[in-house]
């Protein structure tokens, strides 16, 4: 159900509810305490955490270590059957992992996987342990691949065009669920021989910096080398424009590369497409990417969707254009793909080439988005975990 979303300051969006009575509040922490110890996906934890663990069971780390190499490094699909694992590991596994244990390893169900007929593009359906579909793109070119993550089932951020936004709001994504998305790529690279993943975009289902703390211990775990090994330089995270997130990632000197999705450059243009610039202003998101980028001295990628005659004039480029005076910017401009819930078009290449050239003329470097994947929804935007394809 969609309901109406508030944004409190701390830059958590959420479905707006009745403040919970006293009793409830009591009930929720008793229920709190109880779930510390739910079960917990063994990707969930960093190699760090997983190393406590062992030490807590009166382990030496060296054994997190190796379970880590299994888990993330050779992907093993069954830890039984691991040959080099020691006789303490084997019984911390028998101990602590499997049906009513304190652990457990997510194992998203692919419910379909669909190529592209542009043989570069594939679509995954997961199935989640609570019964939620996610979707994951996965992209070829030159022998090199990049996957495209989700970073929550639905997304409560609304911009119009966007399929994930039309669906509203299910839930955040655990890391270990963000990482079994990379883990499945993987596999699938290497079942059909291409080398390992070389670049990784969260740019499908979902607000990456509204779900900060999942997302950043989930590439925590991906960059790690000696598991899945995917350099933070490889790494691209995209915002809607999550004012406090981009101050964060800022703050903690993250080492991925931003992405930040404009697609208007007055207010009224971009409320009008975005509803989340009511609650972080254009202006105030600009502030906080000159903020990013004098903290970082990073250059930030800026996304526009172009929409035919809503944001593709000349005149619009111009705006956009002295909006990022000052920074090292990169557009991408990602002519608008079809989706059931709103009736734009996308624009022309000859607009787009247009509105590129006034980009160009104020020195600032763009790149038009080459369409992929579109007869199979995998496009930027399509993504809503499509039911009828289970
Ligand atoms: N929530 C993040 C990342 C996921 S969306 C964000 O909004 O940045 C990834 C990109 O796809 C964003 O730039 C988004 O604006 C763009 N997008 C969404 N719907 C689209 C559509 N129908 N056509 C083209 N691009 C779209
Ligand atoms: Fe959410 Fe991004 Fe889609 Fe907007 S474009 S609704 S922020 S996934």
């Amino acid at each position: 159900m969609r309901g109406t979303y508030l944004f409190p300051k701390d830059g958590q969006a959420f479905v707006s509810q009745a403040a919970p009575a006293v009793a409830t509040l009591y009930m929720d922490m008793t229920t709190v305490a109880a779930s510390t110890a739910a079960p917990r996906s063994l990707l969930d934890l960093t190699l760090a955490e997983l190393e406590r663990e062992f030490v807590a069971s009166g382990l030496s780390p060296t054994h997190a270590r190796t379970l880590w190499r299994a888990l993330h490094a050779d992907l093993a699909a069954d830890l039984s059957a691991v040959p080099n694992f020691l006789p303490p590991l084997r019984r911390w596994l028998a101990a602590h992992l499997g049906d009513g244990r304190r652990f457990f390893i997510d194992a998203p169900e692919e419910t379909a996987d669909i190529a592209s007929t542009d043989g570069l593009t594939r679509k995954f359906l997961f199935r989640l342990g609570d019964g939620q579909t996610i979707e994951t793109v996965l992209m070829g070119f030159k022998g090199r691949h990049t996957a495209c993550l989700s970073t929550q089932a639905g997304c409560a951020m609304g911009c119009v065009f966007c399929a994930t936004g039309q669906m509203g709001f299910v839930r955040h994504l655990r890391p270990g669920e963000i990482v079994a998305q990379v883990r499945q790529a993987e596999l699938a690279l290497r079942a059909a021989g291409h080398d390992g993943l070389r670049n990784l975009v969260l740019m499908g289902m979902g607000e990456p910096l509204h779900n900060y703390d999942a997302v950043m211990t989930a590439l925590e775990i991906i960059t790690d080398r000696r598991g899945l090994n995917i350099g933070p330089g490889r790494i691209t995270i995209s915002t809607v424009g999550v004012v406090p997130g981009i101050l964060r990632l800022a703050e903690e000197q993250r080492p991925y590369h931003l992405a930040v999705s404009l697609h208007g450059a007055t207010e009224e243009e971009r409320s009008a497409l975005v509803p989340a610039s009511r609650r972080w202003p254009l202006a105030e998101l600009m502030a906080a990417c000159r903020t990013y980028f004098a903290q970082t001295g990073r250059r930030i990628f800026f996304e526009w969707t172009l929409i035919a005659g809503a944001n593709d004039s000349p005149a619009q480029a111009g705006r956009l254009a002295a909006l990022l005076v000052g920074l090292d910017s990169h557009v991408n401009l990602i002519p608008l793909n079809s989706t059931g819930g709103f009736a734009g078009t996308a624009t022309s290449n000859m607009a787009a080439k247009a509105f590129q050239k006034v980009l160009q003329a104020a020195g600032i470097p763009s790149t038009i988005r080459q369409r992929r994947g579109i007869d199979v929804a995998a496009g930027c935007g399509q993504l809503r975990a499509d039911r009828s394809l289970e």
